[in-house]
């Protein structure tokens, strides 16, 4: 009987908890001796796969010269790699690069910039305009920026206020648009986004020019544009980060996941140089006050500058390309299925939704869809009733086929009623 008390798990329903012992590529093995398919990335961190030569060697060879160093007022070189990687493939305007532990406090710490940059300004604008359906985190302020929910009620209470722009669905961006520019006017500090696709609020798309619509507005407005790009961002969509698409550069860009190629974790936050001269004086109260134990950790640092080095090497993009072109070939089959209701797909990630009485995170589809998939040795994991699938770009065909042939038999079992959760 283990002690762990495991995230986003209802220990109360007894569900297996699969003992994992090692990983290779797209593939997981258990300590019962199974061969899973890691069909979601290990929850959207993993991009080059699991165990890569050049990102585990990097670790282990940091790990024997430095493992950790205050980062406040000191520095070491696989910081200073990663900051001048980031400097060569992000975009130019984006000059400095923070240092933090997830994508939670990669929010976090995009918020204080934002909430700092007015305040030594002498405009201490405060309010956050958020997306509709948003997700950002589970610390206290990025729930705040996120949708409100069964996450997050019992916390509600401490939970910041913000305004919320309606989701732009296809064919409703005018009403998006609108209330955009009206929060806008009534003032605010930040307006915090995913780019093109809404990951945890259920792979929902949007199309890049409405992004770029979004964002010249609060350009317009003076209202600081903040891209969480911590799914997104590492060719996800099919490009390096999402924003590339709208062909806009934010003010604030939130990075984790994927940038030690999943492997450790590790976050950044870069920022304009406006942002950086707000808080640079020779007055100690403006400096940007915040700093966690293990800020840019050279070990963590060392696997995010080998992912840089495996972005500059390998044709990482064409892999990404040939994954969508599969990707999409693949969602074709449910398209017309009775039992799907809709599809998406965006670069590297597919979602479709399968018809429930109850739909939502906390569908009974959930628990038996994972199930059905966990006996048919895939690691996928449903928000609610929607399946989505975001493998690791070097996963081999016949995984990929097994994946989604296993979502069709799940489509078929709802169709004909033989699933618990589903409708009827
Ligand atoms: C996962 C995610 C986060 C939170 O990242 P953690 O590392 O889990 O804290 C924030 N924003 C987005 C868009 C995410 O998908």
């Amino acid at each position: 009987m283990s002690a762990i008390w495991h995230p986003f798990t209802q220990h109360g329903l007894g569900e297996p908890i699969p003992h994992v012992v090692r990983a290779e590529g797209a593939l997981l093995f258990t300590a019962d001796g199974r061969r899973i398919v890691d069909g979601i990335s290990s929850w959207w961190v993993t991009t080059h796969g699991h165990c890569h030569p050049r990102i585990s060697a990097a670790i282990a060879d940091q790990a024997a010269r430095l493992d950790q160093i205050i980062f406040a007022g000191w520095t070491h070189g696989p910081a200073e790699e990663v900051a001048a990687g980031l400097a060569a493939i992000m975009p130019a305007e984006l000059t400095r690069v923070f240092f933090s532990d997830s994508g939670s406090t990669a929010v976090e710490v995009a918020l204080k910039m934002a909430l700092g940059f007015w305040r030594n300004r002498g405009e201490p604008r405060h309010r956050i305009l958020v997306l509709e359906h948003g997700y950002h985190g589970d610390t206290i302020g990025a729930m705040s920026v996120g949708a409100r929910g069964v996450f997050n009620r019992a916390y509600e209470p401490l939970l910041f206020d913000v305004a919320t722009i309606p989701f732009p669905a296809g064919g409703a961006e005018q009403a998006t648009m609108d209330a955009l520019e009206r929060e806008c006017r009534a003032g605010a500090a930040a307006f915090i986004v995913e780019p093109l696709i809404l990951g945890a609020g259920g792979m929902l798309t949007y199309a890049p020019e409405t992004l770029a619509r979004m964002r010249a507005v609060c350009a317009q407005h003076g209202v600081l544009f903040i891209a969480d790009e911590v799914m997104t961002g590492w060719g996800r969509t099919g490009t390096l980060l999402g924003a590339e698409q709208a062909g806009i550069v934010p003010d604030i860009l939130c990075l984790s996941k994927g940038l030690t190629g999943g492997a450790v974790p590790l976050a950044v936050t870069m920022a304009t140089e406006a942002i950086w001269d707000a808080h640079l004086s020779r007055d100690r109260a403006d400096m940007f006050f915040h700093s966690s134990s293990y800020t840019a950790n050279p070990v963590a640092c060392a696997a995010a500058a080998a992912n840089l080095a495996i972005w500059r090497d390998e044709p990482v993009l064409d892999r990404v390309a040939a994954l969508a072109g599969a990707q999409a070939e693949a969602l074709a089959a449910p398209s017309g299925h009775p039992a799907v209701s809709a599809t998406r797909i965006l670069g590297t990630v597919a979602a479709l939704d399968l018809v429930s009485d109850a739909p939502g995170y906390l569908s009974d589809l959930g628990p038996a869809l994972r199930a059905h998939f966990l006996d048919a040795g895939l690691l996928l994991r449903p928000l609610g009733n929607t399946v989505y699938v975001m493998p690791p770009y070097c996963i081999g065909a016949e995984d990929l086929a097994a994946i989604w042939s296993a979502i069709g038999d799940a489509a078929n079992r709802i169709a004909d009623r033989s699933f618990s959760g589903a409708r009827g």
